[in-house]
């Protein structure tokens, strides 16, 4: 049943039904698998972490700004909206929007390039397989095993990508990348949740930061679109209102499409249960016209936002200081804290990714202050 009442339908991830969890536990006596999945999430260190982890390098300026964790909520939030719509399983849903981003390392995206280039020659870093080894193992809290002991149906959802070398050594989660299948229309709808969240709330924090303005958007037809309608209706509407509600409708615009396009691709394929939609083509997706338009928009917060002088400059100043961190730990693993240390003898440089992974941004700086003496202020 959806939490409405109304049955889930067929294509959905069954409660009861899923293809369990790692290390067998009995079933919790209140809560289906998912939800316990999902409250296993939200009580973990990584999860409070994302609280301080950047998301466009804004959140330093001001308290309005999102991080990775206010960016998890907003995208839990639209995730559970299409799938309750769709008669999925919201408790899936809300789990892996929940977790989709544990694996982020500090400084978003700079601090995940600098990684991958100081592990290029031990596997790289990928930031979606960091968060399935968090939930797998890094987390350590409960007694009887390693990570959170997820459902299958969870960390197949988290690992929205993979190189092929990592899917192999992955087993069941990772078969997929091998074999040209699709994951849940769960994880598709968490996937694509993401992309709706980051794209309207970086330009609600752009904006807000003064880094973009409402006459560049302008050229973006999606956001014009609604702010024009917004000017005519509300003539006298201060900028930020104007902003504001320009951002709702856009987000209600995007979801609106994504249900109506999937719902006729559900309904083309018809597919009977989870493993038809595994064999399906990717099922949950907008219309080809609005996914042109995000596109567009995606492109615009490329050159204006995540480009701009001011975020290049941190970016390339947090991507030094990954650099130097990993340098100083992996040239004297004893500067690791104790755990980090012995499961440095077991696994080698990868316990230093590990390590910097779960490191938040101003962590991040007070080591870096602590082993270069420099201080640096953002
Ligand atoms: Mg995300």
């Amino acid at each position: 049943m959806t939490p409405g009442g109304a049955p889930l339908a067929p294509y959905a991830v069954q409660p009861g039904h899923g293809r369990g969890r790692r290390i067998d536990e009995p079933p919790a006596p209140t809560r289906n698998e998912y939800q316990r999945d999902r409250d296993r999430v939200v009580h973990s260190n990584a999860f409070r972490r994302l609280e301080y982890k950047t998301q466009v390098f804004l959140n330093h300026e001001g308290d309005l700004f999102r991080t990775r964790l206010t960016h998890s909520i907003e995208v839990a939030q639209i995730a559970r909206s299409i799938a309750r719509a769709l008669r999925l399983n919201e408790d899936l849903t809300e789990a892996i929007a929940l977790a989709h981003d544990l694996g982020h390392t500090p400084f978003g995206h700079a601090g995940q390039d600098a990684l991958n280039e100081c592990m290029k020659h031990h596997g790289g870093f990928e930031h979606n397989l960091q968060s399935l080894r968090v939930v797998d193992e890094l987390e350590q809290r409960y007694a009887a095993f390693d990570g959170l002991n997820l459902c299958f149906e969870t960390r197949e959802g988290i690992l929205k990508h993979c190189s092929r070398v990592n899917a192999a050594a992955l087993g069941d989660v990772g078969e997929r990348f091998l074999t040209d299948r699709r994951p849940s229309l769960e994880a598709q709808v968490a996937n694509l949740a993401d992309e709706i969240a980051y794209n309207n709330h970086d330009i609600d924090d752009g904006l807000r930061s003064g880094l973009i303005t409402l006459a560049q958007l302008a050229d973006v037809d999606l956001f014009d679109r609604c702010a024009r309608q917004v000017r005519a209706e509300y003539p006298h509407l201060p900028d930020r209102r104007i902003v504001s509600e320009t951002i709702r409708r856009l987000i209600n615009d995007l979801v609106l499409d994504l249900l109506a396009h999937s719902a006729r691709q559900i309904g083309a394929q018809a597919p009977q249960d989870v493993d038809a939609v595994r064999r399906a083509p990717a099922l949950i997706g907008f219309s080809d016209p609005v996914r042109q338009e995000a596109s567009a928009l995606k492109r615009f917060l490329f050159s204006h936002l995540y480009r701009h002088p001011q975020v290049q400059a941190r970016m390339s100043q947090a991507k030094r200081v990954v650099h130097e961190l990993f340098a100083a730990f992996d040239g004297d693993p004893g500067l690791l804290p104790i755990e980090h240390r012995t499961r440095h003898q077991r696994l080698g440089v990868r316990a230093v990714a590990d390590y910097l992974a779960g490191m938040t941004d101003r962590y991040a700086l007070q080591a870096h202050r602590r082993l270069t003496g420099e201080s640096l202020h953002w």
